[in-house]
């Protein structure tokens, strides 16, 4: 720490991101990350002719992946505002919106309380269920401003549209945030439900389902109000802040639907399997509608099952938050990638209960 630094921040625990090894020889398991690479179309778009283009500012609007996003959902270029991936969208609506109060489960996604500290914004952490659910009547006429992953992270269960809206509906003068980082992998979105509510803000990423968590780009989807509010923030902070070469892959991958549907089907196909065999070890799940599994096995916590995979060279994610610490987080990669996990598990369980 240097001795410049603002006394509040002298204590400040950042978000901690999962590893990121520069060597590849690890099978990574741990950030969500999609196993398969972009489609051709966003390779080709990423070309030399952009390239070349570097020395130019990108499009502060970035207006052709906008209409191309509001083209993709039916909804107006006024309803949508790109970032720098979903973390830097959620900083600007904590900033923006929440001054008087959030309300998020106390296990989901940990930037949300980060966010919350790092601006001033007092929160509540409403307790999940104890099969880690989310009970929705925490939400229900919650008098604070609401923020939802849908499915939630790292539990993976995910809540119906109409829970969502029964939420939405019931806190007319509060903002509700649902970040739907892993809505394509088996949840309903709530994107539709932007038009008949002005204090819905629905957030997507194209990290996860799009095979570009590399590129840094999502956007978020409400009423045109709030976008202005949020493209305030945006010009007030870093108008560039989707570059140049991912606004191009961004508007070539929106027309790769079928190959990313055929990527995600594969996906849930493979979570399905990987969670019945790991049944089949002993382990618990919740229901995961996500890219993840989250599970745990009566006889190893979650930090001993992650350090004896990642010596044998498969990296997971657990915490060391008491309510969770005996469960794992397994992201789903392809399906010889999960063979070997469940190799290993098999091997470690079989070692632990000798
Ligand atoms: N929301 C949730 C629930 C997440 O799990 C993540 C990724 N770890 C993010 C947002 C951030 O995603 P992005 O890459 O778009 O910043």
């Amino acid at each position: 720490m240097s001795r410049f630094l603002n006394s509040r921040l002298k204590t400040f625990d950042p978000y901690i991101p999962g590893e990121q090894p520069t060597d590849t020889a690890y099978i990574k398991l741990n950030t969500n990350e999609s196993p398969y690479p972009p489609p051709p179309g966003v390779v080709k778009a990423i070309n030399e002719s952009e390239v070349n283009k570097l020395n130019l500012y990108p499009n502060p609007d970035a207006s052709g992946l906008i209409d191309k996003i509001a083209g993709f959902y039916s909804v107006g270029a006024e309803n949508i505002v790109v970032g720098n991936g979903s973390d830097e969208l959620l900083a600007f609506a904590f900033q923006a919106f929440f001054e008087k109060g959030v309300i998020f489960p106390d296990i989901t996604y940990g930037f949300y309380p980060v966010y919350a500290k790092l601006y001033d914004v007092p929160y509540t952490q409403a307790r999940l269920r104890d099969d880690l659910t989310i009970g929705i009547d925490d939400y229900i006429d919650a008098g604070k401003n609401i923020v939802i992953a849908n499915p939630n992270a790292p539990t993976g269960t995910a809540l119906s549209q109409e829970e969502i809206e029964k939420i939405v509906k019931s806190n007319p003068n509060q903002l509700v945030l649902i970040d739907e980082a892993y809505i394509d992998f088996g949840g309903v979105s709530a994107i539709p439900l932007t038009k008949n509510y002005d204090n819905l803000l629905v957030i997507h990423t194209y990290s996860k389902a799009r095979s570009m968590a590399g590129a840094r780009l999502a956007y978020a989807i409400a009423n045109e109000a709030i976008i202005s509010d949020l493209k305030m923030m945006k010009y007030s902070f870093n108008p560039y802040n989707v570059n140049r070469l991912t606004q191009a892959a961004g508007i070539a991958a929106l027309d790769e639907a079928k190959y990313y549907e055929k990527n995600n089907n594969e996906i849930i196909k493979t979570r399905e399997y990987t969670a019945a065999q790991l049944k089949n070890l002993g382990f618990e799940m919740t229901g995961s509608k996500a890219n993840f599994l989250f599970a745990k096995h009566p006889y190893i916590g979650g930090e001993e099952l992650y350090i004896k995979l990642k010596s044998k060279g498969i990296l997971i994610r657990h915490w060391d938050i008491e309510r969770i610490k005996n469960y794992v987080r397994i992201t789903i990669g392809t399906k010889e990638q999960m063979e070997k996990l469940l190799k290993a598990v098999t091997e470690i369980v079989r070692g632990t209960e000798a």
